[in-house]
């Protein structure tokens, strides 16, 4: 109970301590809720559908597998931190999460907390597409979006940052 109440004030500092585009930090805030529909949840509700992860094929959709072990998500989030010199946690949802609370306190951190937020949203953005539209984009043309937003919600001395 009491770890519960310490993780909601974290995540609560994560939302309210952060830049991103107000659509991304709502889907992030559905995925620390667990109230994103993913394919796993969908299933629990006895709604027969394609179980595995429509971006890869490889391995059932869950919250996990969609936004840190997926290839297509996990190589756009390992190119960000390569780029940004950013510390990647390793791609396991517990520990990317809590390395993003600790950077949300830290004024240092808000490039990498609007970048975590940006790609949550871009992450879910292409799946949608992929099940509802049938197509996806390259993983490429994702990564300069996410650039192109935040240096758009950055200022001058972080967008240098990200010129470098
Ligand atoms: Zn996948």
């Amino acid at each position: 109970m009491l770890n519960d109440t310490v993780e909601r004030v974290r995540w609560k500092r994560l939302i309210c301590n952060n830049y991103a585009t107000p659509k991304s930090k709502f889907i992030l805030w559905m995925v620390l809720h667990n109230r994103l529909p993913t394919v796993d949840r969908i299933r629990r509700w006895g709604v027969n559908c394609e179980a595995r992860c429509s971006l890869c094929r490889n391995e059932e959709e869950t919250i996990q597998h969609l936004f840190f072990s997926c290839a297509y998500a996990a190589g756009i989030w390992r190119d960000i931190c390569r780029l940004m010199n950013f510390t990647d946690a390793g791609g396991i949802y517990q520990d990317v999460i809590s390395s993003v609370c600790s950077q949300a306190r830290k004024k240092k951190g808000k490039l990498f907390v609007m970048f975590f937020t940006e790609c949550v949203y871009a992450i879910w953005r292409q799946r949608n597409n992929k099940i509802f539209k049938g197509n996806y984009k390259d993983a490429n043309v994702v990564l300069r979006d996410i650039f192109f937003t935040v240096a758009n919600r950055s200022n001058d001395v972080e967008r240098s940052k990200l010129l470098m």
